[in-house]
């Protein structure tokens, strides 16, 4: 990238410049003191700033130490680009946090394809700088005059979002953080790539397994066609990405898709986000064991053989933690807030996938608790819960419990197949609830003589 400091017009120039470029602070002031009107040059040819060079080049102290004297976060180079479009192209986090405190504008077009500095931070993969520019669209003038969530979609002159980038360059983080964002997983580019190419697409391109999983986590439609009439899956197939087109073909598994309810839970627990993800990951690397089985595809990557021993560590984790009284399977990991009913993440996430958007409304209802219907309006972290927890007494507030922990021991008493324990648990309530009118409910748990 030609972001060095060749055709200065002086000796005293080309001296700055070099000193901008090699970070040399002492230099640069010693050339300061002796003529201040270098700081407001640009070298000759790509007008590239000393803020440029110092933003492209990661020297923080040398842009500090302009910005201080001065200059302009947004002067523009031969290509129109900013220093904060430099700064997210090579990745240099403290220069661009420098710059947006500086008040950089971060709606600035290049002159080349019409790209923002978030174009730049998504293609080239920096997801820390994608992070801080977002954060900076929050609070800027920019949410004002564009919005945020138009500016998370921003298109350069090819139709092409920061999302279609990132899944073209095969960047799953950067992709991720735009969907958490609000980055639309159906835009369609208009002429990169094939036009009509939605960010499925461009994952296929470049065959990134990664963006794939995420986009389909997602929502994003297999079957959606480019101009051309192809559907990813074809692309992946001409490119020859094997495993990318088995996920992508529309004749295997449906993939899990991230409930969309939970998308607009404002700031869902951390923690519980991760449980949740976990659990989606589990669901859809099952799927995918079984869609590769039998092909060339099926060793196991070492980014999945990484994930593995995530999840156990979270399994001894919560291994104290109540049984799930929906799957009987799985351990309470996930609590609503407030009722404090439990379930284990696969079920929250299987309870979510369940709404529809109102098909006339376009709104999506928030889900509802299986135990009590009331809406959920945030999961936490199912804590475990034992007798001497002053927050939570077994009873009178939790009328769940004493009836879990004996469906629980029952359960694996009787062994630890699930649907076992999950008929037995049936056959008891339905005896319970016949019996329940006419006696006292306190010998539900004794044991009992069929009639
Ligand atoms: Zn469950
Ligand atoms: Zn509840």
């Amino acid at each position: 990238m030609g972001h060095g400091v060749s055709c200065a017009r002086t000796g005293d120039e080309h001296d700055f410049f070099r000193a901008a470029q090699l970070g040399d602070l002492d230099a640069l002031a010693a050339l300061l003191d002796a003529d201040a009107s270098l700081a407001r040059r640009a070298t000759l040819y790509d007008r590239l700033s000393p803020l440029h060079i110092a933003a492209a080049n990661g020297h923080l102290e040398v842009l500090s130490m302009f910005l201080d004297r001065g200059a302009r976060p947004d002067a523009v180079d031969r290509h129109k680009q900013t220093p904060l479009m430099l700064a997210a192209t090579h990745g240099n986090i403290g220069c661009a946090l420098k710059l947006l405190q500086a008040g950089a504008n971060i709606l600035m077009f290049d002159s080349v394809n019409a790209r923002t500095c978030l174009h730049h931070a998504a293609y080239y993969g920096h997801v820390d700088c994608l992070e801080a520019i977002l954060s900076a669209a929050r609070t800027t003038p920019v949410a004002d005059s564009w919005g945020f969530a138009r500016f998370v979609n921003v298109r350069d002159d090819y139709g092409a979002t920061p999302l279609h980038l990132a899944a073209r360059q095969g960047r799953p983080e950067c992709l991720q953080v735009l969907l958490e964002k609000g980055a639309i997983v159906s835009a369609l580019t208009g002429s990169y790539g094939f036009p009509g190419s939605t960010s499925l697409h461009l994952a296929a391109r470049s065959g990134s397994l990664d963006c794939i999983r995420k986009l389909l986590a997602w929502g994003a439609d297999r079957l959606q066609r480019d101009s051309a009439g192809r559907i990813p899956y074809a692309v992946a197939l001409k490119r020859n990405h094997g495993a990318c087109a088995a996920l992508l073909n529309p004749s295997s598994a449906e993939p899990m898709v991230w409930p969309s309810p939970l998308k607009f839970i404002s700031e869902l627990d951390p923690e519980a986000k991760a449980l949740l993800e976990a659990a989606l990951k589990e669901a859809n690397r099952e799927r995918e064991k079984n869609i590769l089985k039998g092909t060339k595809y099926s060793m196991s990557s070492p980014t999945r053989h990484d994930d593995i021993i995530d999840d156990e560590d979270a399994c001894s984790e919560v291994s104290d933690t109540e049984l799930c009284c929906i799957c009987f399977d799985q351990s309470c990991t996930i609590e609503v807030q407030d009722c404090g009913h439990q379930m284990c993440a696969p079920c929250t996430l299987a309870l979510c996938c369940h709404n529809k958007p109102n098909p006339t409304t376009l709104t999506l209802p928030s889900p509802a608790c299986p135990f009590c219907r009331g809406s959920i309006s945030q999961l936490v972290v199912a804590r475990t819960r034992t007798p001497s927890d002053p927050d939570k007494p077994a009873s009178p507030t939790s009328p769940q419990l004493t009836q879990r922990q004996s469906r629980r021991s029952r359960n694996l008493s009787e062994g630890s197949g699930s649907f076992k324990g999950l008929s037995s648990a049936i056959s008891k309530i339905a005896r319970g609830s016949s019996r329940m009118a006419g006696s006292d409910c306190g010998d539900m748990d004794k044991p009992e003589h069929d009639p």
